[in-house]
């Protein structure tokens, strides 16, 4: 593996997308390239700090609004009469 194709691996490998058998010759590559593993140590902390961010922007205030709730009954009397016929 070349110093530029594990540069790239590096980010798929950040995101938990890259398979056994690349990640091991990432692996191989990163014991004897410190440029990459600090380039790793770098995308592991911005993949750290980023995680928390994620979760707090899912829970928005529109989806627990009551007018949601109001929709659940109403979809499954239509199911209701659907197999009715
Ligand atoms: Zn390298």
């Amino acid at each position: 593996m070349t110093h530029t194709e594990s540069q790239d691996l590096l980010l798929d490998l950040a995101y938990g997308e890259l398979d056994a058998t690349r990640a091991a010759e990432l692996e191989s590559h990163l014991s004897g390239c410190a440029e990459c593993r600090q380039e790793k140590a770098v995308l592991d902390e911005a993949r750290r700090m980023a995680a928390p961010l994620r979760e707090l922007e899912q829970p928005s205030p529109a989806s627990t609004s009551p007018s949601f709730a109001r929709r659940a009954p109403r979809r499954s009397s239509s199911t209701t009469g659907t197999s009715g016929r």
